[in-house]
């Protein structure tokens, strides 16, 4: 049978405890009951440590010394020297002076422990009191319950609750807390704190073309170079796919958030290796200013966003302070933006006509179709008030399937009216042309309204053309393949060589008004306009002019053999009804080349 071990290598003065403990050891008390006492004191999953009251570790359990890192018959020495840190020991000293002192109450503590080795031990202690017979105290028992495991799922548990596991970063959750505490301490201390709120500009992007991977190997390379960009005291969280959050506490002044946000767009600047591809990264940041700006976190997180959202619209990769005008921009633009979610679904849009003619006779040979939107209380509005808005927003997808079949509902009318061919134009704008659907909906459009492909005319300007080649070229390719024919819209605003367009299936380009505008008398913009003219010619384009206000400008185009024109010198954009009444026969047979402007009604 095992002997219990003793713990006296060296001569150490005795108390009454060890001549209580000393019986237990030896195992001549109670025989039976010793043997099961001092098995279980060996075998237990449990560390004990029996104590005197001094703190002299008399007795410990193979569980306890392999729990503190010591070998077998090694612990042998005082409480104060075997636990890690010493206010454990400390404790429980004085503990066992309040359990002897008012009778056996156990008295519990949780403690993080170092091993011998360093390493952490989290334990529960119990510390109870051995009584005599007579109810005298005779030597402490310390009981370690090893909760390392627990702990450490337990914190397992509370990184995936407060930290983003891809980048390691805090989460929005942790975020939120630390803007808390952050507020709370700028009030207390009268300090600055500034939020930054970053989205990394089109991240989308790199994610669709180089796949997830490299997406996430992205968001971890940003992840360290902003971590790389601020204090130890300050915060960065990834609250969301490809948004970030910075807290800079106690900053001097404004200008030292716009500082680091600087530092943030130069480290960002350099390039990131992803598998074959070097990326350079961009990003929008919106500033907050705590307290100026506010003391609600939930506050502060909007304002941040919302300069943000105005730092895209800046044209990205720049800063933006929140500030009240700000607010007040974009909650106009958050008004404009409901108001255009609703304005389908109550019919307020409409579409106007504008003619297009023969230069030359002012013959009418099409229509251009134009949208509007009549607004509930402030009256008829232009798309330049409202087709941004719609763009960004991305409703300008369910608008553009409204304009289709209502311009191909329209055609049919038109046409029917004119007893002859008509082309009618309609405008696409980028976010439409690269919203792969829009083929099936023009198509389903045809099909609802059986008008002839072959009469109409996609407009599109050419930095669409230019700006994502491909996909462009493939749109293009697919809608000229249903017959319908292409205009390049506004030409000459963008960086297209006429050549270049040689590779599209483009039939007449639509030079731009402000080229239009001062001609003739304007040297340069005639000039411009005669060479464009005679190039598209020889490349068998047909040449628009628009914005034709004046009988000179109309000379001037004839003079350069420009085919065909459009503005407000033949007619205004006119609703369905009276672009109807313009072109049926009867009102052309008296038609003189500018009788056309007549019959506009706006
Ligand atoms: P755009 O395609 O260049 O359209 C020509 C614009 O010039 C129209 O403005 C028209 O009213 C105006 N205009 C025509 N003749 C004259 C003139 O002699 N002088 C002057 N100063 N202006 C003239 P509107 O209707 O305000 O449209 C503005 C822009 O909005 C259009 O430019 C087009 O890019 C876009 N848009 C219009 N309708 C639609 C649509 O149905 N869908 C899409 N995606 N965009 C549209
Ligand atoms: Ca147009
Ligand atoms: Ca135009």
């Amino acid at each position: 049978m095992g002997q219990l071990r003793h713990s006296d290598a060296r001569e150490r003065e005795q108390g009454s405890a060890r001549a209580i403990a000393a019986p237990l050891r030896a195992g001549n008390a109670r025989p039976r009951s010793s043997a099961r006492l001092n098995d279980t004191f060996l075998n237990a999953p449990i560390g004990i440590l029996l104590i005197d009251f001094d703190g002299t570790v008399l007795e410990a359990n193979p569980f306890a010394e392999d729990m503190l890192g010591f070998t077998p018959g090694a612990l042998d020495r005082t409480l104060l020297e075997t636990l890690v840190p010493r206010e454990a020991a400390i404790t429980l000293l004085s503990d066992l002076k309040t359990v002897i002192r008012q009778g056996g109450r156990v008295c519990r503590s949780e403690w993080q422990l170092h091993a011998r080795d360093g390493s952490e031990v989290w334990a529960n202690l119990h510390l109870m009191v051995h009584r005599s017979d007579h109810d005298a105290p005779l030597f402490g028992i310390v009981l370690l319950a090893d909760i390392t495991d627990t702990k450490n799922s337990q914190r397992a548990m509370e990184r995936l609750a407060f930290y983003d596991t891809l980048t390691d970063l805090g989460n929005r959750r942790l975020f939120n807390e630390r803007l808390t505490q952050t507020v709370e301490r700028s009030r207390r201390d009268q300090s600055r704190a500034a939020l930054l709120y970053l989205d990394l500009d089109q991240f989308k992007r790199v994610n669709d073309t180089l796949g997830h991977d490299s997406g996430d190997q992205l968001l971890c390379e940003v992840a360290a170079r902003l971590v790389s960009c601020v204090r130890s005291v300050d915060t960065v969280a990834r609250t969301g796919g490809d948004e970030f959050c910075v807290l800079l506490e106690d900053i001097a002044s404004p200008q030292a958030a716009a500082e680091v946000a600087s530092r943030i767009f130069e480290v960002l600047k350099q390039p990131i290796r992803l598998g074959h591809h070097d990326i350079g990264v961009t990003t929008s940041i919106g500033i907050t200013l705590i307290p100026d700006d506010g003391t609600d976190p939930n506050q502060l997180l909007k304002n941040a966003d919302l300069a943000m959202y105005r730092a895209k619209e800046q044209g990205r990769n720049n800063h933006q302070y929140y500030s009240e005008s700000l607010h007040a921009h974009l909650s106009h633009r958050l008004q404009v933006e409901q108001e255009l979610r609703q304005a389908l679904a109550r019919s307020e849009f409409s579409m106007v006509y504008q003619p297009v003619v023969e230069t030359a006779t002012g013959r009418v040979i099409g229509f251009e179709s134009l949208l509007r939107w009549g607004h509930p209380e402030l009256g008829t509005l232009a798309p330049g008030d409202f087709i941004t808005i719609a763009e960004d927003t991305g409703i300008i997808i369910d608008m553009g399937r409204w304009i289709m079949q209502q311009v191909c509902e329209d055609a049919v009318q038109l046409i029917r009216h004119a007893g002859r061919p008509l082309s009618i134009g309609i405008n696409v704008s980028p976010r439409q042309f690269r919203d792969a659907s829009l083929v099936s909906e023009i198509e389903h459009a045809i099909a609802r309204t059986g008008i002839d492909p072959r009469h109409l005319e996609f407009e599109i300007t050419e930095t669409m053309l230019m700006h994502d080649i491909e996909t462009t070229s493939a749109m293009v390719h697919r809608l000229a393949a249903l017959g319908a024919r292409i205009t390049i819209d506004d030409f000459g605003t963008g960086y297209s060589s006429l050549n270049y367009l040689r590779k599209f299936p483009i039939t007449a380009i639509k030079i731009d008004q402000s080229f239009i505008r001062d001609i003739p008398t304007n040297g340069d913009d005639s000039a411009i306009t005669a060479a464009v003219i005679a190039m598209a010619h020889r490349l068998h384009v047909t040449v628009v002019a628009e914005g034709v206000e004046t009988t000179a400008q109309q000379r001037f185009l004839v003079a350069q053999g420009c085919d065909f024109a459009q503005g407000y010198l033949f007619g205004r954009p006119m609703p369905i009804t009276d672009a109807c009444a313009a072109i049926a026969p009867r009102a052309l047979t008296s038609a003189t080349p500018t009788s056309a402007a007549a019959a506009s009604a706006q």
